[in-house]
């Protein structure tokens, strides 16, 4: 069985995780941030070694592990009782970031909308990833040019992700806009196709 899947989509510093975590709160609602998983291994751990490395630099770990690793995480959730796939909506934030990765997870998930938050100035996204720098200890956020490499890095790796969908699916969502403006806009979204 498929996971049923929206996908929030968007720049590093777009506003996925906020929008995550609210969205995550409604009943039969389950988030998921890749970045999280990854956050929460430890340096101890070889895969944890692979993501400070690659992280630190703007780029993306490779997509075997980071598959490999989503696939236990939300197998893990689900034995935990936190995920019900017969029940929940998946929210995935932070993968698939590439159209190699939606390939390798086409038969895992079922994506019912892409929520693409988008944001055409740069300068603010810049500005919010150095702020969330310090509010949330984020290394990868504190050196302006490894910002700049995860912004190349959205912008040739990931963006192709809109294309593998396709426009049926892709929402766009005004990500300039105040959290709760953006959060009713999903949510216009989510409450008509839920119905
Ligand atoms: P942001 O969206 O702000 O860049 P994330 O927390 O989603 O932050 O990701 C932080 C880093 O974790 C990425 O720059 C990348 O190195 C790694 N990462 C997260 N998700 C993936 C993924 N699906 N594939 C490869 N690398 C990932």
């Amino acid at each position: 069985m498929k996971y049923r899947t929206l996908l929030l989509f968007g720049a590093p510093g777009s506003g996925k995780g906020t929008q995550g975590k609210i969205l995550g709160t409604i009943p039969n609602f389950f988030h998921c941030s890749c970045g999280d998983v990854f956050r929460n291994l430890t340096i101890d751990n070889e895969l944890g070694r692979i993501f400070l490395e690659y992280s630190s630099k703007g780029q993306l770990v490779p997509d075997e592990p980071t598959i490999e690793l989503w696939r236990k995480n939300i197998q893990a959730q689900t034995t935990f009782g936190r995920f019900n796939p017969e029940r929940d909506t998946l929210l995935l934030d932070g993968i698939p970031r590439n159209p190699q990765q939606a390939e390798m997870l086409k038969d895992t998930i079922d994506v019912k909308s892409v929520f693409y938050l988008s944001c055409p100035d740069m300068t603010k996204l810049v500005e919010r990833l150095q702020r969330r720098a310090l509010r949330e200890n984020r290394l990868d956020d504190a050196n302006l040019d490894v910002i700049r490499d995860r912004l190349q890095t959205y912008e040739r790796d990931t963006k192709p992700v809109l294309e593998f969908y396709g426009p049926k699916l892709v929402y766009n969502i005004d990500s300039t806009q105040s959290p709760v403006n953006v959060l009713q806009d999903i949510l216009k979204v989510v409450a008509k196709t839920a119905s």
